[in-house]
C-alpha cells in the first residue's frame, strides 16, 4: 500500500507509479483519499443483470460483462455451465465476437467449466448438458484458441486426455464438481491440474467419498489442495456460501498467493428477488434469488452467487484477518497469475494495462477504468 502516489498512464497502459512528474498536457484525476486498486480479475462467473453467458449472444455477453465492471471487475473469464455441444460452441463464438469489439471490461479468455462434471456433484447445473470428456467434443472448443481455464472432474473416463489437451493449450487446469479421491487427484496433478473450483462447494470430502468407497475412509480433494503448495483454489466469499471461519481457514491454509476470490455469479446480479434460469433458458434449470444468494427451488441447496466482486472483497476484509492488500491481491493479481495474464493486468505496475477500480474507505466502488478509459 502506497500513500499519496501518482500513477501516470498513457495509451491505456501504466507508465509509472510513485512520485513521477505529470506531463504538462496530462488529464489529472485526484482521488481525494480514496483507494486506487488494480481492477478485479474474475476467473469464475456465469452472468449478471439478466444475462447468462450461455445465452450465447454478443448482447448477453456485453450485458453481463458491463454488469460486473460496475462492481470493479476489469478482466473477466466468462464461464460455461453444462450444455449441449452446440450451446457451448455458441457461447464461445459469442464471447469471441465480444472480444473483437474491444469495449468494456477485458475478456481475456473463457473458462470451460461445464459440461465435464461428475453426476453426483452437479449442483444447480442441468443434468441433460453433462457428459464425459471425449476429444471429438472438447477439441473443437480448444481449437478456437479462446479457452484459458479448463475444468474437468478428475474421476471421469477421458479426463486425462482432456487435461493433456488443456495443458498443450496453456490453460489453467482445474478440477471441479467432482467426487474424486486423493489417488485420482494425484493422477490429475501429474497431468497438470493445479486448481480446484469453489472450495467446499460441489467437491469431494471424506464424507462424500464414503458413498463411492465405504472403507477405509479416503482423503479427498480438500486434503489434496491443503497439502500441496502448488495447488490453488477459490472461495465464494458472499457471506452466504461459507461461514466466516471457513473463509479464514482457507486464507490461513492457502495464503493470498494461492487463494482467489471469484464471484461465481449468475444472471440475477443487480436484479430483484425472484426465479431465474441458470445457464441457457432452453435447459429449463431454474433457481431462486433472495437478493443475497441463489437457491435451488426447494430452498434446500445453494445455486451460486448473485453479487459482484466488490461484495466479495468487503466480506473477505470484514470476516478474516487478511489485510487489505492481501484481499485485493486475491481479487486481482492471484487470479491473474493463475490464469496466465499477470503480465497484462492484475496489479498497478509500469507496462501493465491501466485497469483500475477506485474504492472509498468502506470499499464501495466509486470509479472503474479499463485500458485507461473510465467505464463508471
Ligand atoms: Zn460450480
Ligand atoms: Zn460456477
Amino acid at each position: 500500500m502506497i500513500e499519496t502516489a501518482t500513477v501516470v498512464c498513457r495509451d491505456g497502459k501504466i507508465v509509472s507509479v510513485g512520485n513521477a512528474e505529470l506531463p504538462e498536457d496530462a488529464q489529472r484525476i485526484d482521488l481525494h483519499g480514496d483507494f486506487l486498486s488494480p481492477g478485479f480479475v474474475d476467473i469464475h462467473v456465469h452472468g449478471g443483470n439478466g444475462a447468462d453467458f450461455m445465452d450465447a449472444t454478443v448482447e448477453a455477453v456485453a450485458t453481463a460483462c458491463l454488469a460486473h465492471a460496475k462492481h470493479g471487475t476489469t478482466t473477466i473469464f466468462p464461464t460455461t455451465s453444462t450444455g449441449s455441444p452446440e450451446q457451448i460452441m455458441a457461447m464461445i463464438d459469442a464471447c469471441g465476437q465480444y472480444q473483437q469489439l474491444q469495449t468494456g471490461p477485458n475478456l481475456e479468455g473463457i473458462h470451460l467449466y461445464g459440461p465435464y462434471f461428475a453426476e453426483d456433484k452437479l449442483g444447480c447445473h442441468s443434468p441433460s448438458g453433462r457428459r464425459d470428456p471425449t476429444p471429438a467434443d472438447f477439441n473443437r472448443y480448444f481449437a478456437t484458441g479462446l479457452i484459458r481455464i479448463a475444468t474437468c472432474a478428475a474421476e471421469l473416463p477421458g479426463s486425462l486426455d482432456f487435461y493433456e489437451t488443456a495443458k498443450r493449450h496453456g490453460c489453467l487446469i482445474t478440477c471441479g464438481h467432482s467426487n474424486s479421491t486423493w489417488g485420482e487427484m494425484q493422477v490429475a496433478f501429474e497431468a497438470g491440474m493445479r486448481h480446484v473450483d469453489h472450495f467446499w462447494c460441489a467437491m469431494s470430502s471424506i464424507t462424500s467419498l464414503r458413498q463411492r468407497f465405504p472403507a477405509p475412509m479416503q482423503a479427498s480433494m480438500a486434503e489434496f489442495v491443503l497439502m500441496h503448495d502448488e495447488m490453488s483454489t477459490e472461495v465464494l466469499a458472499d457471506g452466504c456460501h461459507l461461514a466466516p471461519e471457513l473463509l479464514e481457514f482457507a486464507f490461513r491454509m492457502k495464503g493470498p498467493h494461492r487463494l482467489c476470490l471469484v464471484t461465481d455469479c449468475n444472471r440475477a446480479l443487480d436484479l430483484p428477488p425472484g426465479n431465474y434460469c441458470f445457464g441457457n433458458p432452453a435447459d429449463n434449470s431454474w433457481f431462486y434469488s433472495d437478493g443475497k444468494v441463489g437457491w435451488t427451488l426447494n430452498r434446500k441447496g445453494l445455486a451460486s452467487s448473485v453479487v459482484g466482486m466488490d461484495h466479495m472483497v468487503r466480506q473477505m476484509k470484514n470476516s478474516t484477518t487478511a489485510t487489505l492488500p492481501e484481499v485485493i491481491r486475491m481479487a486481482s493479481l492471484t487470479p491473474a497469475e493463475r490464469a496466465g495474464v499477470a503480465e497484462l493486468t492484475g496489479s498497478i505496475a509500469p507496462g501493465k494495462r491501466a485497469d483500475f477500480v477506485v474504492l472509498d474507505q468502506h470499499l464501495q466502488v466509486k470509479q472503474v477504468f479499463t485500458r485507461g478509459e473510465r467505464l463508471f
